[in-house]
């Protein structure tokens, strides 16, 4: 029998139209100026076109390998010791994904399960509740302090119960703008050592940070490294995100399982964008 809508059940009964499609409709609509989806609209840096180019044409167009193409991982590898001064496993630690939502999605399906509770901070980038809540989870919400929404480290303690199995941190934080500090990471690798839990650590704009400010990574955090997950997105570093190319940094363990996702929601990313951006990448002024 065919099934009909009525006798599907959604997964995501609340979810309707996602605010960037409405906002970017009524800028459309009412030639407005957009601000409310994270595309830059200045022009791409013709070397890294180039570089696109160039692997096109020479025939990198068939599918790479599934964990992202050596030579990439291992260019990433590299610029992470610089930032963080901690040795990373192209091989094992570092996977390429379809932007840093594949990457989300991928580790939040492989490491929640059905009753997981999952601490989430609003305001939130709005793809962490409905993929924790796809994979059985529960998310569980916490508001930022005002004005500079801070992070309420007693409300965290007191939130948190034997069924929490993951926070998700966002910083810098979108919407809101907001960065953590070192005394912030200190914090919550106490947190998450004392209750043995996992960080799903959304760092897409780590090179967004201004005032004077120094982006603090969970990756340059032992206690934080050692049960995280970070995601990045060259869409974001490059303003390229019409590319859709991200990657993931875990430990091993945890970086197979995400691995087995990732091989059947998208199996490998954008081969000659991968080459491409593995060149730029090992100029430091390129982001
Ligand atoms: N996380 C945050 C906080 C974002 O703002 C975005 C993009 N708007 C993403 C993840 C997704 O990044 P990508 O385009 O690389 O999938």
């Amino acid at each position: 029998m065919i099934p009909t809508a009525s006798s599907i059940t959604s997964k995501l009964p609340h979810i309707g139209t996602n605010i960037f499609t409405k906002m970017s409709g009524m800028a459309t609509q009412y030639d407005a100026i957009n601000l409310s989806q994270g595309f830059p609209d200045f022009p791409l840096d013709p070397i890294l076109i180039d570089h696109v180019k160039h692997y096109m044409t020479a025939g990198y167009n068939q599918y790479a390998p599934m964990p992202g193409v050596p030579v990439l991982r291992q260019t990433i590898a590299e610029k992470l010791k610089t930032y963080s001064e901690q040795s990373f496993n192209p091989d094992t630690e570092i996977t390429i994904t379809a932007g840093a939502t594949e990457a989300l999605y991928a580790s939040i399906t492989a490491l929640i399960r059905n009753g997981d509770e999952v601490i989430i901070f609003d305001p939130a980038y709005d793809l962490y509740a409905p993929a924790v809540t796809l994979a059985g989870g529960k998310p569980r919400h916490l508001e930022l302090l005002l004005p500079d929404f801070s992070i309420d480290w007693d409300e965290l303690e007191q939130s948190i119960s034997n069924k929490t199995k993951a926070i998700v941190i966002n910083n810098p934080n979108n919407p809101a703008g907001s960065v953590l500090s070192k005394e912030d990471l200190g914090r919550l690798s106490d947190v998450v050592k004392l209750h043995d839990l996992i960080i799903f650590s959304d760092e897409v704009y780590e090179h967004m940070i201004y005032d004077g400010l120094n982006h603090q990574s969970i990756l340059s955090y032992p206690e934080l490294r050692a049960r995280g997950i970070a995601m990045f997105s060259f869409g974001k570093t490059f303003h390229a995100t019409g590319w859709k190319m991200g990657y993931c940094v875990a430990p091993n363990e945890l970086t197979v399982e995400i691995r087995k996702v990732h091989q059947f929601v998208n199996f490998s990313a954008n081969t000659p964008i991968q080459y491409a951006v593995s060149d730029y990448l090992k100029t430091p002024k390129h982001y």
